[in-house]
């Protein structure tokens, strides 16, 4: 625009319009007190540019107006949020969207990727509602943190939001408050929940500490529960806001992280909120069955759903392929199946193994986050070894009459992991075999 307004470039133009550009350049970036001018530099530096991803169905639409950043947590691991938010999310019925679901991703390493120009409207929130206006995606940027809403946040994402919140409060000349999450905007119709519009459709985000991301107290009611508009979602409600308004702020939340199985003060809805009957929400049961959550309630029903049931969200695999996933103890990491969707906050744990597909073996004091590790590599959740098996000391002798049993696992060779029911003869295990042991065996 610039170009055309001004015609022909002389020399003189030229310097003209760098140095303004160069003083638009020092002036940008926002002058938040945590962070110098040259680290906001290298933050910009550093972004990672994604938006040749995006779908091509994809239509580029302008924003008329910015008030709000939407902040998200993508209940999926890197690699499969990348391919959503620019690619689309893919159903069961066959049916994809065609993508531009976030502005920017923020990775577990702090790694930011921009995903769509800002200017232009993501379809990132859904069926939303703040302060009486509705499709809240049409007046906001969306930020994807990457991991789930039960788990933590890491340092270096906070860090890297605080980077771009700072960035972005300047460019569109909003204040903290302007800065909500995908659960607090997202409202759900009416179900045997709730005889009305409701909030807790989504629960994303509802892991996000503001302070943490340097930023002032929120918003300290829902403007839409209390102008009648929505009933407001309890759990939700209790995360952000206080219990009344003489109450003190700010509240930063949350007070514990929550999680994804099923007991008796955490139900489908407080896991799952709106999603809690799509098929895209997995339920692993304790027998080992795996459902979608379309079928529950003609199985199951929903008020007959066992205590430690694990629900796990955006699942695209058919539950068929979830549940040879799951029944087998070596746990294979791929684009649904995190580290942290196997064993959740046990994937720090010296008991969760992993081996690595270059032949590497780890404990899980030695992983520094679940989303570091490549596809394809194989995990044991509640596990003790290596046991090696040579001449004298033999697979028996090592797990007695169970050493053929299919929980006993026994590592061949680099990726290769197999259980005791498949091995045929053990008299002809290749040297170096290692045995791992259930910590439950007795
Ligand atoms: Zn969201």
């Amino acid at each position: 625009m610039i170009f055309s307004a001004t015609g022909k470039f002389t020399p003189g133009r030229w310097v003209g319009f760098l140095l303004i550009f160069f003083c638009l350049q020092a002036v940008k970036p926002a002058l938040s007190e945590g962070y110098s001018q040259s680290q906001y530099q290298r933050f910009q530096g550093r972004l990672i540019d994604h938006r040749s991803r995006l779908n091509p169905k994809f239509k580029k639409k302008r924003r008329q107006t910015t008030q709000y950043i939407i902040v998200h947590t993508s209940e999926l691991g890197l690699d499969a949020t990348l391919r959503v938010v620019s690619g689309g999310k893919q159903f069961q019925s066959g049916y994809k969207t065609p993508g531009g679901h976030a502005h920017y991703v923020i990775a577990r390493n702090g790694r930011t990727y921009r995903i769509l120009d800002k200017r232009y409207r993501a379809d990132h929130a859904g069926r939303s509602m703040w302060k009486g206006r509705t499709d809240i995606s049409d007046v906001s940027l969306g930020i994807e943190l990457v991991g789930y809403h039960t788990a933590p946040i890491t340092k270096s994402q906070y860090r890297s939001l605080e980077m771009l919140l700072g960035i972005l409060e300047k460019a569109y000349g909003l204040n903290d408050q302007a800065v909500l999450t995908h659960s607090q905007v997202a409202y759900g119709r009416p179900n045997p929940w709730f005889r009305k519009n409701h909030r807790g459709r989504k629960r994303c985000a509802k892991n996000f500490n503001r302070t943490k991301a340097g930023l002032g107290p929120g918003v300290p009611y829902d403007p839409d529960v209390r102008a009648g508009r929505l009933m407001a979602d309890p759990t939700l409600a209790s995360v952000f806001y206080a219990p009344d308004l003489k109450a003190p702020l700010p509240l930063t939340p949350p007070r514990k992280y929550g999680s994804n199985i099923i007991s008796t003060t955490n139900s489908a809805w407080s896991i799952a909120g709106g999603d809690y009957d799509k098929n895209t929400t997995a339920y692993l049961l304790p027998d080992g069955r795996i459902l979608p959550g379309n079928r529950i309630n003609k199985i199951i029903g929903w008020t007959h759903l066992p205590l430690n049931t694990k629900v796990l969200l955006n699942q695209d695999m058919e539950p068929a392929v979830i549940q040879i996933l799951a029944r087998t103890p070596v746990k294979i990491i791929s684009r649904n199946m995190t580290a942290w969707s196997h064993a959740g906050a046990a994937y720090r744990k010296d008991s969760t193994l992993y081996f690595l597909p270059s032949g590497r073996v780890y404990p899980g004091s030695k992983i520094l986050d679940w989303d570091d590790l490549p596809l394809k590599t194989r995990m044991l959740v509640g596990y003790r070894g290596p046991f090696s098996i040579t001449p004298t000391q033999t697979a028996y002798k090592i797990a007695g009459q169970k050493y053929k049993a299919p929980e006993i696992i026994y590592y061949v060779a680099p990726g290769i992991l197999t259980t005791g029911d498949k091995i045929i003869d053990f008299n002809d295990l290749p040297k170096g075999v290692q045995m791992y042991l259930p910590l439950a065996l007795k």
